[in-house]
């Protein structure tokens, strides 16, 4: 008997329930990736993300080889493929890992009834969440939109099972399989050169930064998660995107060094992959969250319509604000921002120019690694004052004072704006000589006060 697992946001061997089920059951198994760009609703990935996913599949059909199986890859709308692939294959079971995205279970559901109709058994399992996103509830049965009290419960619930073990030795037939390179995912021109010196993509380079990170740099969390020249976070985050780790492993790998002097900094770890939950949870509830306010209030917001050239110079790291400027380098060299400095990007762009918090998520969804539905669009909204459990909208953050704080002697800044290496003055570089950069694109006094007149005029409209 053959068992087709399909494989989506969840490219491992270990901890992989869908592909853990399907070696048990014995029998031969066919893994199959379907690349979808034409299914309604489902988001295609952006720029960055492809480059991943490319290297990612690389790496995965490599450990499939290695236990026995080749990755079969097939492109177009997963509703005809997978049909297709279990009519040609002939399997009398299909298994794979839940996704929350609104028209991604739609298709899921509509598959499900079909298999069931021609009597092919299909099921799916809990992989990339450690909490369903229906279950917890507040005390009257609602979601919840405030984070604390929803991690809160989350902690309430029975601990996250243990991660499951890879196969270790899998058979399957000869199946046709499309080429990686045909499908066009790598970027012409070539613009990748710093995402390969940055990155491994795949299962082994994720767990190789697990293990670094939950070694060492793990101690401190709780301080440098919020100093951007530290390399002083996980960098997990294109790993769980992609499902090179599970989310599982994470919390075992982090309940391990729970108890001691790390206490603090594994509880503030694990908050942030509660955030992580909570954005999904949202997302699941909320299925427009890159498009649509969570809080409709906002529908009436008065954003700029005339922003050509301030866009511009946020998008390209040229505002003359250097952390901004550090900030959107960064994005551009490795694909990946440090989360301090993704909140003061987001807030220049929604409050110092007023540009709709939704254009600056599709630049984030285009260029980061790990954009991630829930994530890019909930912390987006966070920043707006949008969301739930958002930023109140008149905190509008100081670029300035940020650097001051967090990158005070500037080791950041200058790994990504270097002309500043010559400037009189580092953080307000206007106030002297600074070869070779441009000058601030608005001034920030000005700017925050417009800003807070018009999330005023909100209030009281
Ligand atoms: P760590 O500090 O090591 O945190 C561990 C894990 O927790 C991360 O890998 C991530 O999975 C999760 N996490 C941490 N912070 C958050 C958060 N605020 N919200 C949700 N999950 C979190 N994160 C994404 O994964 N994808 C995105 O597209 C994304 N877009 C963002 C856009 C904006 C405007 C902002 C302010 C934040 C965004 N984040 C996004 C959240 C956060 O910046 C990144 O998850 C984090 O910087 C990833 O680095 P890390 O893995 O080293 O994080």
């Amino acid at each position: 008997a053959v068992t087709l697992v399909w494989l989506r946001d969840d490219l491992r061997l270990a901890d992989n329930p869908a592909l853990h089920e399907a070696a048990s059951r014995g029998g031969e198994v066919v893994v199959v990736y379907i690349f979808d760009e034409e299914t309604p609703g489902i988001r295609p990935p952006g720029g960055a993300s492809r480059w991943w996913l490319h290297h990612s599949l690389a790496a995965l059909a490599e450990s499939l080889e290695s236990v026995g199986v080749p990755l079969v890859l097939r492109r177009g709308p997963a509703g005809t493929v997978l049909p297709a692939l279990i009519a040609e294959t002939g399997a009398e079971a299909v298994l794979w890992n839940r996704r929350y995205g609104l028209a991604e279970r739609e298709l899921d559901a509509s598959l499900k009834a079909e298999c069931a109709e021609s009597g092919v058994a299909a099921s799916s399992f809990q992989a990339n969440l450690l909490f369903e996103p229906w279950q917890v509830r507040t005390g009257a049965g609602e979601p919840f939109r405030v984070f604390s009290p929803f991690w809160r419960a989350c902690l309430r619930e029975p601990e996250p099972r243990q991660p499951l073990p890879a196969p270790e030795r899998l058979t399957g037939p000869v199946v046709r399989s499309d080429a990686l390179a045909d499908w066009g995912l790598l970027p012409t021109p070539d613009w990748a050169q710093g995402l390969r010196e940055t990155w491994v993509p795949g299962e082994a380079g994720a767990t190789a930064r697990l293990a670094d990170f939950f070694d060492s740099l793990v101690e401190g969390y709780a301080t440098n998660r919020d100093l951007p020249a530290v390399d002083g976070t996980s960098r997990l985050s294109p790993y769980l995107r992609h499902g090179e780790i599970s989310p599982f492993t994470v919390w075992h790998a982090a309940q391990a060094r729970r108890s001691g002097p790390l206490a603090e900094d594994i509880r503030s770890y694990l908050s942030e992959i509660g955030w992580r939950e909570f954005c999904w949870q949202l997302l699941y509830f909320n299925p427009e969250l890159a498009t649509v306010n969570y809080r409709p209030e906002f529908n009436a917001f008065a954003w700029e319509s005339d922003t050509g050239a301030e866009l511009k110079a946020w998008q390209r790291g040229r505002t003359g604000y250097p952390l901004i400027d550090a900030g959107m380098r960064q994005m551009w060299q490795i694909g990946w921002m440090h989360n301090r400095v993704r909140m003061a990007t987001g807030s220049f762009l929604i409050k110092n120019l007023l540009i709709d918090w939704r254009v600056g998520e599709q630049f984030f969804w285009d260029a980061l690694v790990d954009a991630d539905a829930a994530s890019n669009a909930a912390n987006w909204q966070w920043v707006a004052g949008s969301g739930a459990d958002a930023s109140p909208y008149f905190r509008i953050f100081n670029p300035v004072t940020q650097a001051k704080k967090f990158d005070p002697d500037g080791d950041y800044v200058l790994r990504y704006v270097p002309e500043l290496a010559d400037a009189e003055n580092l953080h307000e570089p206007w106030k002297g000589a600074a070869p070779g950069y441009p000058p601030p694109v608005v001034d920030l006094a000005e700017s925050r006060q417009r800003a807070l007149a018009a999330f005023q005029a909100l209030g009281d409209a």
